[in-house]
């Protein structure tokens, strides 16, 4: 089972946490199309709010544990490392279509001019 460890005290006790982010939502100021006086309008639009987010914190330091702190068992990046080179493996036989096919075009072209 993977697991976090703490970067700083090396600890892999854990809590879920709950935190306050404030997200802005975008926008800031537009400038509106300017007007008869010769100016621009200048709108506000958006602001921040605030949301609840879990997050996950080290027992012992309280300070936030991301995804670079997550551990995997030896079986877990075993199992992770396979998958990445069948992925690599899968993508492999394209090429090699591809040359077997333009090959054949290739062939067939060639005994349409002889003929
Ligand atoms: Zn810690």
């Amino acid at each position: 089972m993977s697991y976090y460890q703490c970067p700083k005290c090396g600890g892999g006790d854990i809590y879920h946490g709950t935190e306050l982010v404030s997200s802005s939502t975008g926008g800031g100021a537009i400038i509106g199309p300017e007007n008869d006086l010769g100016f621009s309008p200048v709108v506000g639009v958006g602001g921040s709010r605030t949301q609840e987010q879990t997050v996950v914190k080290c027992k012992t330091c309280d300070i936030n544990l991301g995804q670079k702190d997550i551990r995997y068992s030896k079986e877990e990046l075993e199992q992770i490392e396979k998958e990445e080179t069948e992925r690599k493996e899968g993508i492999l036989p394209l090429p090699l279509f591809l040359i077997l096919f333009f090959g054949f075009l290739g062939l067939i072209i060639f005994v349409m001019t002889l003929s």
